[in-house]
């Protein structure tokens, strides 16, 4: 099974620690490594065919990207980013699927053109460090930040609305 599909289903079943929210097209996780802290990504909701946005049909396409740049908004507002960072990648799992990273002047050190560059010229070893995965309390912090922003930015239909 495809990673993003393994999460997926874990979502479905209530047992994904880092879900903050479903939304229409895509369901919105925290990341397992927090070294760019805040680092979110938006899942595609359906795996298959449409592996490229140009796959998808246009209502569906502008409804994908619309939803992205809110969720990027209320990752921005709910951690503090200096600008965000938006990347559909894809090659190792082909779900669409993007990443969003908070980006803070210094945080790649002095790798890069010095210090300057994308998320991923931070060595792998020490982004995905052990030391990078948020604790329970933490993680539960972020979740009820997000889903604050969140909710301000796309209000929850009212059948959804927590107590
Ligand atoms: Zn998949």
């Amino acid at each position: 099974m495809c990673l993003i599909c393994d999460r997926i289903d874990m979502i479905k079943k209530g047992c994904n620690p880092y879900f903050v929210r479903e939304l229409e097209t895509g369901y919105v996780v925290i990341g397992d490594h927090q070294h760019f802290f805040g680092y979110t990504l938006f899942l595609y909701k359906r795996h298959g065919e449409m592996t490229e946005l140009f796959h998808l049909v246009s209502d569906e396409r502008a409804k994908f990207m619309e939803e992205m740049a809110l969720v990027a908004e209320a990752v921005s507002r709910a951690f503090g980013a200096e600008k965000m960072n938006y990347e559909l990648l894809g090659m190792g799992d082909a779900h669409l699927h993007w990443h969003l990273f908070p980006r803070r002047r210094g945080d790649i050190e002095n790798y890069g053109n010095c210090g300057k560059g994308p998320a991923w010229w931070y060595p792998m070893e020490k982004m995905y460090s052990d030391e990078n995965r948020p604790g329970e309390a933490t993680l539960s912090d972020m979740r009820q930040k997000l889903l604050e922003e969140l909710d301000r930015l796309i209000p929850p239909p009212s059948c959804e609305v927590k107590q």
